[in-house]
């Protein structure tokens, strides 16, 4: 990489240069909020079924290229091919989705005290600035554009340096059907990122918790709204009565699946009372997914980004093996080229290991075992991040008590912690996130600002 040019290679081949791109000078940053808010006056003086038109159009023409897109997103991060096509088919039914919210509500009439009008109406901010990572390389990007944009927003997109070639792909997909220079790309690091929340009317980020915090200072300090979706230390809750081998099966790929690169990842196991069955089948079900070749439609388990989350994976499981913790399934790395590693499964470490309570994003999960349902419960807890926690059983009764005492923003009950419905509202607690919640009616609310109007009446005479 030199100074002003980024590479972005393919994790599956690091010889395999999948584009080289010009880097946004952080100082040219303004030149395209500037120009976004330009385009946005024209993009808001056309109205909503013009603006519909365009996101459905737009949503029409990714779908006409979805093998393009499959085939990017399998080269460019190495998602397994089934996921890659997952991912466009959300992308397009996202862009639809929000082309229709384009005719919802902008606000409420409520009864004046007097006489006249009295009601409060939704405007744009101007240009948000987004700022995504590469792990759902065209869905994050349009979850957060899409609402911007229907709400009338211009938008200047940082997307991640592992996948600037997604993103410029979503530019030429997309971009033809707006105003010139309404959607833009600012291309490079942290310090383009930087610039981007010091430019923008409005921020969203995803990303690391490390990275969001400072975000959301910054935002904060120039007094412009923001949200950010960062990590997560996800649980799943296993009770006796859940069926041990459909259980481990989910609970694996849940946890390994895209080598356990997602948010929303199971990370711990945290098995009730004695269920050694269950224990014993997820250990089979994590062998089961060995890493391979995402472009082959039966691999779940591909390579991890890059050389830099290689190695961190590589020290997660060197600090496991130092800890004299178990390794039930995995713990070393098949002999192929790319940023591979064997799916690995730990058992017997402290509740207060680094292991249980920080992020690996990787292929790792730690087993946990507690007494019962109130120590389950208190141990899913008891980390700084609180996004997911998946919760398995077949008793009513203790599954409601573990929901009700669960401190995550998402609960999912005899499901995969994985798996985003983009019309719900999204988001965590604690670490995991910070400022409104984004996805579905949220986003639109969140791109835009309330002011309340009152008119008078004068009656004459
Ligand atoms: P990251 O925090 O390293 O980078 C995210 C984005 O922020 C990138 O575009 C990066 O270039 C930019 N950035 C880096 N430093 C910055 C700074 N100082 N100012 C502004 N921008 C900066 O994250 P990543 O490695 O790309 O993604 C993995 C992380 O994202 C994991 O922690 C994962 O849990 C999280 N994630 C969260 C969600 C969610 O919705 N909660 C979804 C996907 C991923």
């Amino acid at each position: 990489m030199t100074e002003d040019l980024l590479e972005s290679r393919s994790p599956q081949d690091p010889d395999d240069l999948v584009g080289e791109y010009a880097t946004t000078p952080p100082a040219a940053v303004v030149g395209l909020v500037e120009s976004a808010r330009t385009a946005q006056r024209t993009w808001w003086s056309w109205g909503a079924a013009r603006r519909s038109a365009a996101l459905a159009a737009a949503s029409v023409d990714l779908g006409a290229r979805s093998d393009d897109a499959v085939a990017l997103v399998v080269r460019e991060v190495g998602k397994p091919v089934a996921e890659a096509r997952g991912e466009v088919a959300r992308a397009v039914a996202i862009l639809s989705y929000y082309a229709q919210e384009a005719f919802g509500a902008i606000g409420t009439q409520l009864p004046p005290s007097l006489t006249g009008l009295l009601y409060v109406e939704r405007r744009p901010h101007g240009v948000a600035g987004l700022i995504t990572p590469w792990n759902f390389p065209l869905a994050i990007p349009l979850w957060k554009a899409a609402p911007a944009l229907v709400a009338g927003n211009g938008v200047v997109l940082k997307p991640s340096p592992d996948a600037v070639a997604c993103a410029t792909f979503l530019l030429e997909v997309v971009g033809p059907h707006l105003p010139d220079g309404l959607l833009a790309l600012a291309i490079g690091e942290a310090a383009v990122g930087r610039a981007v929340v010091d430019t923008a009317d409005v921020v969203s980020f995803t990303g690391s918790a490390g990275v969001g915090r400072g975000v959301a200072v910054a935002s904060a300090g120039r007094g412009v709204p923001v949200q950010c979706e960062m990590g997560g230390q996800n649980a799943a809750i296993v009770l006796e009565d859940a069926d041990a081998t459909t259980t481990a099966a989910m609970v694996a790929s849940a946890a390994m699946g895209f080598a356990g690169q997602k948010c929303t990842a199971t990370r711990r196991v945290i098995v009730v009372g004695e269920h050694p069955e269950f224990v014993e089948a997820l250990g089979e079900s994590v062998r089961a997914l060995a890493p391979a070749d995402p472009g082959d439609p039966s691999t779940s388990v591909g390579p991890l980004v890059n050389e830099r989350a290689y190695l961190a994976m590589c020290a997660a499981t060197e600090l496991a093996e130092a800890s004299a913790a178990t390794i039930l399934a995995g713990g070393g790395a098949p002999d192929r080229g790319g940023w591979f590693v064997d799916p690995t499964l730990v058992d017997g470490l402290d509740p207060d290991h680094p292991l249980c309570t920080e992020e690996t994003f990787g292929p790792l999960a730690v087993v946990q075992h507690a007494a019962d349902l109130a120590s389950a419960v208190r141990m899913a807890n008891a980390v700084r991040f609180g996004l997911v926690t998946s919760v398995h059983g077949q008793d009513l009764d203790a599954v409601l008590r573990a929901v009700a005492g669960l401190d995550t923003g998402l609960i999912k009950v005899n499901a995969p912690t994985t798996g985003v419905d983009f019309y719900a509202p999204f988001g965590g607690e604690k670490d995991s996130s910070y400022g409104p919640r984004e996805q579905g009616a949220a986003g639109p609310a969140f791109y835009s600002s309330t002011r309340t109007v009152t008119v008078a009446l004068h009656r004459p005479g």
